[in-house]
C-alpha cells in the first residue's frame, strides 16, 4: 500500500508553501489508492508555538485534505525513548559514537576553520574514543553518526532524477542531542520506517539531508522509501517567496475570503501541470489526474494575480450553486454582511470580486451609499433639464411597479426614454449614479434589484433634490 506523510513542525500557522507539500502528498496517495498520514515533528522545542498543531489540523481540514490518521497522529516529542534506543543501537553496531566535545571546543574549531577559509565542521575528536556510559553525566554528550569517507551517495529522486552527494563534504551529524531529543535526521528515518511510509514527498530544501537519511537506512538495515523533492516556490521577481508577494498562511487566505477550492487549485499548479492547457481543477479531479512525473523540476512561481483570478472564478461558480439553496442570505455572514438579498448575491455573481472580503466590502459600501457631486448625475451628452426629466419619470414609473425584478425595471426605464424623447444616457446614467454614487458601477437595473424598491426610490429622490 502506498503511504505518504505530512510531517510539519508546529512553528506557527502553516504557510502556503508548506501546505502545498501536504497537498502533493495527499494527491499522490489518493491517486494511487494509498494512505496520507500526519506526523508532528516537534523536537525543536525552541521553535515550538502553542496552538501550532491545532492550526495545522484546521488548515488541512479547511482545505479538505484531511489525513487518514487525523484522530490519532504521532508526536515526536512523545517518542523520545524510541529514538534514544535506536541511537544507541547504532553506537553498538559502530555506525555512531558518543561525543563529549564541549561547545567551547567546537567553537574554537570553527574559528580556526574560518581563518583557513574552510566551512565549519566537526573534526572527529571523539570518533575513536570509547566511553563508558556509566561514567557520563546525562546532558553532557551527544551521539553522532559516522560519515563514511569519500563515498558517493546517489539519491534517486522521482522529480529531480539522480542527484549525487559526496560524503567527504558531510559532517558527522548529531543524531541525538545532549537534552536527549533526537535531531530531525534520526527521528525522520525512524518514524518513516515505523509508519510504513513508501514515498517521502517534501520541499526541495530537504534534498541535502536525504543522503544522510539514506545512510541511516543503510546503517539500520532498513529499506528506504522513495523520495520526491518538490520545486521551490519563488515570487514573480524570482526571489524567495515572502509576504511581499502576497503569500501568507493557508488560514490567512481563509480570513481574506479565498475559497478552499481556489487555494487547492492554485497550489496544485505551483509545480504540477496536467501537460495540457487546462488550469481549472477541483480536488477530486486532481485526485484522479495527479502524476508525480508531471511535477516540474524548475522552481514554481507564486503569482497572486493568478490566485485572484482563480478565486474570482470559483466565487462565481459557487454563487451559481448556492442560488438554489435556502441559506444564500448567509453567504457573507463571516465578512460582516447580514441578510444578503438575492439581488446583492447576483451582483457578486457577475464576477470581478477577487475575494469574499472584497465582495462584502462592496456590498457594505453599496448599502451605506456614497456621496457624489451633483454634476456627476449629468451624462456627458446630456444636460440638467433632460437629466431631471429622466430621473423624475424614472421615479414615478418605478414606483408603479408591482414586481421588483430585472425585466420589469429595465422596461420601466426604457419606457421613460421613449415616452419623453430622451436618450438612454439621460435616464440610465443618472439613475445608476443616483444608486451607486460612483463613476463606474454595475447597471442601474442590477443596482435597483440589489437595493430593493424602497431604497432605490429614496436614492433617486435624493438625486432629484441634489440637482
Ligand atoms: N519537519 C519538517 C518540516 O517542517 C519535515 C521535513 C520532511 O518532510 O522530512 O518541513
Amino acid at each position: 500500500m502506498i503511504r505518504t506523510r505530512y510531517a510539519p513542525s508546529p512553528t506557527g500557522d502553516p504557510h502556503i508553501g508548506n501546505i502545498r507539500t501536504a497537498l502533493f502528498e495527499y494527491l499522490f496517495a489518493r491517486s494511487q489508492g494509498g494512505e496520507f498520514l500526519l506526523r508532528i515533528e516537534d523536537t525543536d522545542r525552541e521553535r515550538f508555538v502553542e496552538g501550532g498543531v491545532e492550526r495545522i489540523v484546521e488548515s488541512l481540514k479547511w482545505l479538505g485534505i484531511t489525513p487518514d490518521n487525523i484522530g490519532n497522529f504521532p508526536y515526536q516529542s512523545e517518542r523520545l525513548e524510541v529514538y534514544k534506543k535506536h541511537a544507541f543501537d547504532l553506537v553498538r553496531s559502530g555506525y555512531a559514537y558518543i561525543c563529549t566535545c564541549s561547545k567551547e571546543k567546537l567553537a574554537a574549531d570553527h574559528e580556526h576553520q574560518a581563518k583557513e577559509g574552510k566551512p565549519p565542521r566537526y573534526e572527529g575528536h571523539c570518533r575513536t574514543s570509547e566511553f563508558n556510559l556509566k561514567d557520563l553525566k546525562e546532558g553532557c554528550y551527544v551521539i553522532r553518526m559516522k560519515m563514511p569517507e569519500n563515498r558517493k551517495i546517489i539519491v534517486s529522486d522521482l522529480i529531480k532524477g539522480k542527484v549525487e552527494f559526496d560524503t567527504s563534504l558531510l559532517d558527522d551529524q548529531i543524531i541525538l542531542k545532549s537534552d536527549g531529543f533526537p535531531t530531525y535526521h534520526l527521528a525522520v528515518v525512524v518514524d518513516d520506517t515505523e509508519m510504513g511510509i513508501t514515498h517521502v514527498i517534501r520541499g526541495d530544501e530537504w534534498l541535502s539531508s536525504t543522503p544522510k537519511h539514506l545512510l541511516l537506512y543503510e546503517y539500520f538495515g532498513w529499506e528506504s522509501p522513495q523520495f520526491a523533492h518538490l520545486p521551490v516556490i519563488l515570487g514573480p521577481d524570482k526571489k524567495k517567496l515572502s509576504k511581499r508577494h502576497g503569500a501568507t498562511s493557508a488560514l490567512g487566505y481563509k480570513d481574506l475570503g479565498y475559497l478552499p477550492e481556489a487555494i487547492i487549485n492554485f497550489m496544485a499548479l505551483l509545480g504540477w501541470n496536467p501537460k495540457d492547457e487546462r488550469e481549472e481543477f477541483t480536488l477530486s479531479e486532481l485526485e484522479k489526474e495527479f502524476k508525480i512525473e508531471n511535477v516540474n523540476k524548475a522552481p514554481a512561481v507564486f503569482d497572486i494575480e493568478k490566485l485572484n483570478s482563480i478565486n474570482a472564478q470559483k466565487i462565481k461558480d459557487q454563487i451559481l450553486k448556492i442560488k438554489t439553496t435556502d441559506n444564500k442570505s448567509k453567504y457573507l455572514d463571516t465578512f460582516g454582511v447580514d441578510g444578503l438579498r438575492e439581488g446583492e448575491l447576483d451582483l457578486i455573481g457577475r464576477g470581478g470580486y477577487n475575494t469574499l472580503k472584497e465582495a462584502a466590502d462592496y456590498i457594505k459600501k453599496l448599502r451605506a451609499g456614497s456621496d457624489y457631486a451633483p454634476e456627476m448625475l449629468i451624462f456627458r451628452k446630456s444636460d440638467k433639464e433632460r437629466t431631471l426629466t429622466g430621473l423624475q419619470n424614472a421615479r414615478s414609473k418605478m414606483q408603479q411597479l408591482n414586481k421588483w425584478e430585472n425585466d420589469e425595471i429595465q422596461n420601466a426605464l426604457l419606457q421613460v426614454v421613449t415616452e419623453n424623447q430622451l436618450s438612454n444616457g439621460d435616464v440610465f446614467w443618472p439613475v445608476r449614479v443616483a444608486l451607486s454614487g460612483e463613476e463606474k458601477s454595475p447597471s442601474p437595473v442590477e443596482l435597483a434589484v440589489a437595493l430593493g424598491k424602497e431604497e432605490t426610490l429614496k436614492r433617486v429622490e435624493g438625486a432629484i433634490d441634489k440637482l
